[in-house]
């Protein structure tokens, strides 16, 4: 039968309990589903004890077999995979369909950073006779790492795998409210025969956590996923001690509807996207900006679908969409609903917490948002459409452009001119166009301006957990 995992700590290949521990609620009903365990001093000393002899061992380790025991990780995971999900969504709220898709996306993390991390080659360089220049990538040592709640699985998989890949060892301090993705993950690697110390698991009060890995001398990268003020106050830490970053931050996805697509259709698929994962997701689409002619049947069509949205328990097959994850998200809803509101945004579905037990909030559809409310500036993080007429692509790509978020950007349109203008115009990381899918394991992933810098995953995901060296060789002296 399925339950929810003891909680532990995973600190050179053995697991461990703590003293102290913190709550973990299901968002769903609120109820106590388990007690995470709250890392000591001593149990971060111990993990980086552990990690200075796990990145001995792995960064010697050879390339084809640090990916055997990553694909078979993942294979444990494809296998465990209804147990992972069900952890999932106990702990994050999301539907066990969404669940089970979130775990298959984190093993192609594992699987396609294990191929890449046997390609990541050197170079020579055409030199002189006598003497041979020799460009190497090298594991850049040990990573500490900081994994948010909105994807339990996937998002620590991310950073595993990337460390992993380039032959590093890893501390990674998982979200408190979401423990056991990244537990799942422990487990598959332990039993597939990571060897002790490569993969050190902790909880704990992340202030503290992050302001004492940082610091420490073997740590060589830190890479973290969340907010972006919580990104630059680690970034400022960083650079007091001349760390490099890996910093996936905030975004505010804007989607441009152009006036030559079916607004019903663009709608249909805008709405059911809006309401993966409750809205929580660093790429969700957000700001929609929709060509007057079109403007009326896009807003009207995403509304129905959104009110048609089903919302519960993510254990109930007929949920569509779950809970947010936690009371803050409620709290920056009814805020920012109320805000726009309040500046003239029209309501033309959802708006208001379901019921007061469990953390429900509907698929909520805004028209008409002036540029001014909080809204179209501040990340929401939960289900809000915001839709607004545009006259023109100029004034579409001004206002995607405005903020200073650059992470995922969207757009809709047949014409070729116009793909190709918003994929040279809009500033993001990421660009797709008629799709709602900003990435997958094999393209790059990551932002500009605010947004973050560095990528994951694609070619270019290795080489932040590399560092280049180059070896002059003359053949005599
Ligand atoms: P938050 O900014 O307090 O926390 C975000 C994440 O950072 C959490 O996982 C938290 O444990 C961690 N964190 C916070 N302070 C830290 C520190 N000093 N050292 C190390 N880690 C630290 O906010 P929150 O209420 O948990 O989330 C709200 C906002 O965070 C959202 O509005 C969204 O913008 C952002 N967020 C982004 C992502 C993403 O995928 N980019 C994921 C989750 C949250």
């Amino acid at each position: 039968m399925t339950r929810y995992p003891d909680l532990q700590l995973y600190i050179g290949g053995s697991w461990k309990k703590a003293s102290a521990g913190l709550p973990v609620l299901n968002p769903a009903d609120e109820s106590v589903i388990g007690t995470v365990p709250v890392a000591t001093r001593a149990d971060l000393d111990e993990a980086l004890a552990a990690a200075a002899d796990g990145f001995r061992i792995w960064s010697r380790t050879s390339p084809r077999r640090r990916a055997e025991v990553m694909v078979k990780a993942a294979a444990l995971m494809r296998e465990r995979v209804e147990e992972i999900a069900y952890s999932i969504t106990l702990e994050h709220g999301k539907p066990l369909a969404q669940a089970q898709l979130e775990v298959i996306r984190g093993c192609e993390f594992f699987e396609w950073d294990a191929a890449e991390g046997q390609r990541t080659y050197g170079r020579v360089i055409p030199s002189e006779p006598g003497i041979k220049y020799v460009v190497m990538h090298q594991p850049i040592g040990m990573v500490a790492a900081f994994s948010p709640w909105n994807f339990p699985m996937s998002q620590p998989a991310r950073k595993i795998a990337g460390a992993l890949a380039a032959g590093c060892s890893i501390i990674l301090k998982a979200a408190e409210e979401t423990p056991a993705g990244a537990m799942h993950i422990a487990h598959a690697l332990h039993d597939a025969g990571l060897p002790p110390g490569v993969f050190n698991l902790v909880f704990g009060i992340p202030a503290e956590i992050s302001q004492y890995l940082i610091p420490q001398e073997q740590t060589r990268l830190i890479a973290f996923t969340g907010s972006t003020a919580v990104g630059k106050h680690l970034t400022r830490i960083a650079a007091d001690h001349m760390k490099p970053v890996l910093m996936e931050l905030g975004g505010h996805a804007p989607v441009i509807v152009c006036d030559d697509v079916d607004p019903v259709a663009a709608a249909l698929v805008s709405a059911t996207r809006k309401a993966r994962n409750t809205g929580q997701v660093c790429t969700s689409p957000t700001r929609f900006f929709v060509q007057k002619p079109i403007y009326e049947a896009f807003a009207r069509t995403f509304a129905e679908k959104a009110r048609s949205v089903v919302v519960g328990n993510g254990l109930d097959s007929a949920t569509q969409m779950g809970p947010l994850a936690n009371y803050r998200r409620i709290e920056a809803m009814e805020m920012l609903v109320a805000d726009a509101r309040a500046k003239g945004a029209r309501v033309l579905a959802g708006g208001e917490r379901i019921g007061n037990s469990g953390y429900f909030f509907p698929v909520t559809v805004l028209a008409d948002v002036p540029d001014d409310a909080r809204a179209m500036r501040e990340e929401p993080f939960g289900p809000l459409a915001l839709i607004s007429p545009v006259s023109s692509l100029d004034e579409a790509i001004a206002k995607a452009n405005s903020l200073p978020f650059g992470l995922a950007a969207y757009a809709f349109t047949h014409s070729a001119s116009n793909a190709d203008r918003l994929a040279d115009e809009i500033e993001a990381g990421n660009v797709s166009i008629n799709t709602l899918e900003a990435s997958v394991a094999e393209t790059p992933f990551g932002g500009v301006k605010d947004s973050g810098y560095g990528r994951e995953g694609g070619a270019e995901g290795l080489s932040h957990y590399t560092i280049i060296k180059n070896v002059s060789h003359r053949m005599a002296i």
